[in-house]
């Protein structure tokens, strides 16, 4: 995708937007570096992960809580918790299953991932499903990974794992926009300045072609105001 874009002029900067502010003409995005003017703005910056609350897990068990398989880096013979019942708990087990141990600790019993997901993994004996089971404390233990105090119907039961994987939902990643510009955005979506597409407007329908399409509705969108209107 990046080779198709640069064949056809688009340049690709690697920057962190922080802040995005409109003075009624452009918009400025602020970076740490430069600040870059545009005409019209697609936010296209999709979701992040919901984290634990503080009060599931000491400080110092951190750098053993992951949010994304990716970063997790392949681990081998390891033993992971993965505290979700949705897509991303599943896919995340089924990545790992191969050459580790999965746990999935689902607080109820319900389940909220395709029944395809769930039957792959039902499928795999390095998985193992546990519902109705709440992490309570997670802490780190000398020489013993993670140590997770976990609520099972009622009793207290432990467990010691090397990683923790949390996938508890995914929200819209618009920290970056301040209140001001929040309150501005409706009002230049309508005038079609101002475009969210893909996962970050999307809700529970995250899918690649999905935000392609959305993507190139917009382009035709901000075409039809440059090119034919003017
Ligand atoms: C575990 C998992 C499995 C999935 N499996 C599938 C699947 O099998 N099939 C499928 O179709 N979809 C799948 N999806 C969904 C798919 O990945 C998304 O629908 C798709 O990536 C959405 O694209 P997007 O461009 O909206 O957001 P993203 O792909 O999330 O891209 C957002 C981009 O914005 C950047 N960004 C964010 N904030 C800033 C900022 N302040 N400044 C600069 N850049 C910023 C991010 O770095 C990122 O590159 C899966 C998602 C997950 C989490």
């Amino acid at each position: 995708m990046e080779e198709q874009l640069r064949t056809i002029g688009v340049e690709l900067l690697p920057l962190r937007v922080q802040k995005v502010e409109w003075d009624g003409k452009q918009f400025h995005l602020l970076t740490a570096s430069q600040t870059i003017h545009c005409d019209y703005l697609i936010l296209a910056s999709g979701t992040r992960p919901r984290l634990l609350p503080d009060r599931q897990a000491d400080k110092a068990a951190q750098q053993r809580i992951f949010y994304q398989v990716v970063d997790l880096h392949q681990p081998r013979q390891a033993k992971i918790a993965i505290i979700g019942a949705g897509d991303a708990a599943f896919d995340y087990a089924l990545n790992l299953a191969a050459d580790n141990h999965v746990e999935i600790l689902n607080r109820t019993e319900v389940r909220r991932c395709l029944p395809l997901l769930w039957e792959r993994a039902m499928r795999v004996p390095t998985i193992r499903y546990t519902p109705n089971t709440e992490l309570l404390w997670a802490e780190p233990e000398r020489n013993k990974g993670l140590r997770l105090t976990l609520s099972c119907l009622g009793e207290v039961e432990t467990r010691w794992v090397d990683y923790l994987l949390v996938a508890i939902g995914r929200d819209p990643n618009l920290s970056f926009l301040d209140p001001t510009f929040a309150q501005q955005l409706a009002a230049l979506e309508v005038a079609g300045r101002c475009y969210r597409i893909g996962d970050v407007k999307n809700g529970i329908f995250r899918q690649t072609a999905i935000a392609v399409g959305d993507g190139l509705k917009a382009a035709m969108q901000i075409y039809h105001l440059v090119v034919e209107v003017s």
